[in-house]
């Protein structure tokens, strides 16, 4: 059953209004509003973040511990609603700092944005390749670059090409956006240049946009593990047996892309959920993410795994637009917060916390899989959740939850009679 409609002119409304309204016709009851929508400073910034407002959403905000990242100890803030996120990438943390922890790199912060021009002759076509054309672009975007450039940044060069479909022609600009994830930069960029572009090729602007791909943008992180340090975590297997079966399940992921969408999902579970806690745009992230692994036309893994030298080694590369600066990134005190735990990083070594990040959840995902299941560890899970909606609070949603998990059945039922049992042994 929907609820009451909102008012059409929502937006006109003050925030603290908005706000008040969405609470009182869509929570159950005031305690229910404090605990999902978050104060009046947090609808503040809202507001100037997004249109319409009507609050600031609590989502879950945790640390995963014991990340050893380039000889570094780190702790990384992960903001998710997936119960086991945040447990299992500081599981496999601990794991991979047995063997030395992770070792990792990035590219320089280059992305591309997009002229694509309409009704280009051939002739208009190599006017806009030409040096002339370098030149006037070069000057064009110097002239709102300077900040960019004094940062060791700014344009890289271009390419023109026709799209044989459309007949489009594409002109690429390349930027070195430093420290931010960069949209906004490209997007000028382009705009910047649009008449330009439409000058020298005798066409017409369909549009100046960004791409989010960034296929120069990467970021790798490995790891090489010995046999004997996997041991202890191998769960009834040998470390060589356990090793093989994480090497067997990732080919499975670079086979099968109904496999491959889960395997790079799990990656994502970490490395989403620290662009969420840093504030950056996780779509792009995402996006990115999986245009990369199907660059060749199928879906395949991210990571890889091998046995060699006695060691099971991990490696991941992956496309990373994080900003360090811009956007909502150090302007929200949350995202500000997370970066100092970080310890204020540029945008390249943020790329690589999240590279290590994502091979950690992909790591402990694939080890859990391959080794009794990961189902186990999500119930126990499950059943926190299942004790909440039923009602327990504090300890007695652990005790619920305990009491859920022993008797195996892991429904709102069975949660609603642990509380029922709780409550009237508290009573008696
Ligand atoms: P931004 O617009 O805030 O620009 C970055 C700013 O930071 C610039 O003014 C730059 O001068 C300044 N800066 C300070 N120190 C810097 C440094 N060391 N390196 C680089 N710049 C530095 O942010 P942006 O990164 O250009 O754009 C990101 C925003 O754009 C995000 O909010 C994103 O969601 C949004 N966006 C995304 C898309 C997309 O992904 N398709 C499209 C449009 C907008």
């Amino acid at each position: 059953m929907s609820g009451p409609a909102l008012p059409a002119g929502l937006r006109k409304l003050a925030p603290a209004e908005r706000k008040a309204l969405w609470e009182r016709l869509y929570f159950d009851g005031t305690e229910a509003a404090a605990a999902g929508n978050a104060g009046s400073e947090a609808l503040e910034l809202s507001d100037l973040l997004v249109e319409s407002a009507v609050g600031a959403l609590t989502l879950p905000l945790g640390i995963a511990q014991g990340f050893l990242i380039d000889g570094r100890r780190y702790d990384l803030p992960l903001a998710v609603e997936e119960p086991s996120v945040i447990a299992a990438a500081g599981y496999a943390a601990r794991i991979v700092a047995e063997g030395g922890g992770f070792v990792t790199e990035a590219d320089e912060p280059l992305m591309e944005s997009y002229v694509y021009l309409e009704g280009v002759s051939a002739e208009g076509e190599a006017r806009l390749a030409s040096e002339g054309a370098e030149a006037r672009i070069r000057a064009a975007l110097g002239a709102i670059q300077g900040s960019l450039e004094r940062r060791g940044g700014g344009y890289r060069g271009r390419r023109v090409y026709r799209l044989p479909e459309t007949g489009l022609v594409a002109l690429e600009l390349s930027v070195d956006v430093r420290d931010a994830m960069g949209a906004n930069i490209l997007n000028t960029a382009a705009e910047t240049v649009k008449s330009q572009a439409e000058e020298l090729s005798g066409g017409k602007a369909l549009m100046c946009i960004l791409s989010n791909a960034s296929p120069r943008r990467l970021a790798r992180a490995r790891f090489e593990l010995p046999l004997a340090a996997l041991a202890p975590f191998a769960r009834g297997f040998s470390a060589d047996e356990a090793a093989r079966r994480v090497v067997l399940a990732w080919r499975l992921a670079d086979e099968d892309p109904a496999r491959a969408v889960t395997h790079n999902k799990g990656i994502m579970n970490g490395v989403a959920s620290l662009a969420q806690a840093t504030l950056n745009d996780t779509r792009a992230v995402e996006a990115a993410a999986h245009a990369w692994a199907a660059r060749s036309g199928r879906l395949r893994s991210l990571s890889r795994y091998e046995i060699a030298d006695g060691s099971l080694r991990g490696a991941i590369e992956l496309p990373l637009a994080l900003g360090a600066v811009g956007g909502s990134v150090d302007l929200h005190p949350a995202g500000k917060a997370a970066l100092r735990l970080l310890g204020d990083p540029d945008s390249r070594r943020l790329a690589r916390i999240a590279a290590a990040l994502g091979l950690a959840q992909n790591f402990a995902a694939v080890l859990a899989l391959v080794t009794g299941g990961i189902q186990k560890g999500h119930m126990r899970l499950h059943a926190a959740r299942l004790a909440y909606k039923a009602g327990a609070r504090g300890d007695d949603a652990r005790r619920a939850a305990d009491i859920v998990a022993a008797g195996g059945a892991y429904t709102l039922a069975a949660a609603e009679a642990a509380v029922a049992s709780l409550r009237a042994g508290a009573g008696s």
